[in-house]
């Protein structure tokens, strides 16, 4: 089984427990395997096994190849059938005992506590401000994450009663009704508006408000943003590009860049970056063709497959132009890199919420001209930055992404291009490039980690929480347990909060990293986590 995977929970009210997992079976991280293996499922000849599938290759059929990101988007959030926004699968729940993965909300409660707390010492450091605190998620799954951030934040009552409104980012129809009914009950009623969807807390009565996008929240400078994303960023769609060595005296591309040096037939060989594309695996393609592993020759072939763009594409003329980052590889033929300009999107907007936009004559060229950091009009000036933004996800330090895009469905690694829709597709995040987009949308914000989860957990005292946990559980008549179950109750404790912060290959403390974007401070106070301490 796969990370993200839902497990069973017991209900121990009394031992201040949320839940505790049940299935001691293994499981197996989103990220770590990329090995990709069609399951029987999908052996069926050229049936498609989703509308989708056939809806993207009459399209592709149509207008060539699509770029990754496209093929991506389709699969995770269109309308027919998209992985979180189609109901393709009846009362599908992609977390669940019969879903796709597991998170680490998700394997213990400790993790959204800790989260929680994060932000109290945030608040704390920040002044303690009365007012017009504001919590907002992207991506917030079941709500469980901000289910037990609200629970840890109810007991600091000031911090509490600073908080005006929730905001939930979510795309998904279906995820938005369980996150409603964890967070406000089944029977609160919701209403619906120019911004979004409404509801109230079961938590001190605090409206909920929930958009598809996160442009859709009010930008307000006297606001203070505490924003959290959890295995968010992964699910954005990324474009690919690889460096190649184009022979001399080839004919230009179809669409060359201005001022490209494919413009005019050459006589030595020229570098470009060239975009991977998704078209329909062409009938008769064997494993040879796509280089499978050998391992993995006797699964069925994908329905889609992912080339090399014989012409330089729209993206590929300014995508990788628009960071030094990607630009220093192109003096390396056969480089591959992602890049995710939605992910820097929401990072630019984290980053604009807390400390302000960039004065508009100094805005930087790169922004517009990339098209990555987004345009920001009439974004009013903040002139005391104030909020944080914690960016938690799974992806390298500072290096670029590459070849890291995998898909899953029921547990099991999967090709990403079989039974688009019903396969989660995920990339690694690329921290380095939400660091670049933060620090240049806003000259009031600073940037600190990525750090592993586990140094982040650790710091935070995941382990002194753990042992509260386990001791009230042994103490406390949790459901007039014996002895014995009780005992097997805190093993299961210490076995999910140790997966958490475990640096091995299959734990999730290396592999995930955690971000921070915080208001501008010269440096001077490093956050809690991130190797400083409360300052209150
Ligand atoms: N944070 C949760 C869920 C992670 S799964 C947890 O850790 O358990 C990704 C979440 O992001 C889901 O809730 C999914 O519906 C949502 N999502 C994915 N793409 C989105 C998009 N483009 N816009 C808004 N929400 C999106």
């Amino acid at each position: 089984m796969v990370f993200k995977m839902r497990q069973i929970v017991l209900k121990t009210a009394q031992s201040g427990l949320r839940s505790l997992p049940r299935s001691h079976k293994p499981q197996i991280l989103k990220q770590s395997y990329r090995s990709f293996i069609a399951t029987p499922a999908y052996r069926e000849e050229r049936k498609w096994s989703t509308p989708l599938a056939k809806q993207l290759t009459e399209a592709i059929n149509t207008t060539g190849p699509i770029p990754l990101a496209s093929f991506m988007r389709m699969c995770l959030t269109s309308d027919i059938g998209g992985y979180y926004t189609g109901a393709i699968e009846k009362d599908r729940d992609q977390f669940g005992q019969k879903g796709d993965f597991i998170t680490s909300p998700e394997i213990s409660q400790i993790f959204g506590e800790l989260v929680g707390i994060w932000f109290v010492a945030e608040w704390m450091s920040q002044g303690r401000p009365k007012r017009g605190v504001e919590l907002i998620e992207v991506g917030p799954g079941r709500g469980t994450l901000m289910d037990d951030m609200l629970r840890t934040m109810k007991n600091f009552k000031e911090m509490a009663s600073s908080i005006e409104t929730i905001y939930l980012v979510e795309a998904s129809k279906e995820l938005r009704t369980t996150q409603k009914n964890l967070l406000c009950g089944e029977d609160a009623v919701t209403t619906e508006s120019k911004i979004g969807w409404h509801s109230t807390s079961k938590y001190s009565g605090l409206p909920i408000v929930w958009t598809d996008s996160i442009k859709a929240i009010p930008q307000d400078p006297n606001r203070t943003p505490f924003i959290v994303a959890h295995e968010f960023f992964d699910a954005l769609p990324i474009h690919a590009f690889q460096v190649v060595d184009v022979p001399p005296n080839q004919p230009p591309p179809s669409s060359p860049p201005p001022n490209s040096s494919t413009r005019t037939t050459s006589t030595s060989p020229t570098r470009q970056w060239r975009e991977m594309v998704v078209s329909p695996t062409p009938k008769g393609t064997t494993h040879d063709d796509l280089r499978t592993p050998k391992s993995q020759q006797h699964e069925p072939v994908p329905e889609f497959q992912l080339t090399l763009s014989p012409s330089v594409t729209r993206h590929a003329q300014y995508l990788p132009e628009s960071s030094p980052r990607y630009q220093a590889l192109k003096s390396t033929p056969g480089a591959l890199i992602e890049i995710c300009p939605d992910a820097s999107l929401y990072a630019s907007d984290f980053a604009v919420r807390i400390g302000g936009p960039n004065p508009p004559s100094s805005t930087p060229t790169t922004s517009s001209k990339s098209g990555i950091s987004p345009p920001l009009p009439q974004t009013p000036p903040k002139p005391n930055p104030s909020g944080a933004a914690l960016i938690l996800d799974y992806g390298p330090s500072s290096t670029i992404p590459s070849n890291s895009l995998r898909g899953i469905h029921h547990h099991r690694h999967v090709s990403p291009f079989s039974a688009p829709g019903l396969v989660d597709l995920s990339a690694d995040v690329d921290f380095g490039a939400l660091a670049e987009a933060a620090a240049l949308a806003s000259p009031g914000v600073e940037i600190h980690g990525p750090v592993d989860q586990a140094f982040f957990l650790e710091s935070m005292g995941v382990k002194q929480r753990a042992d509260m946990l386990a001791k009230k559980l042994l103490t406390a008549g949790a459901g007039g347990e014996d002895g014995e179950e009780k005992k097997k109750k805190v093993e299961e404790l210490e076995r999910s909060w140790k997966r958490l912060v475990d640096r091995g290959p299959g734990g999730m403390g290396k592999v995930y990293k955690v971000l921070a974007i915080l208001p501008e401070n010269g440096g001077r106070r490093r956050p809690v986590g991130f190797g400083g301490d409360v300052s209150a």
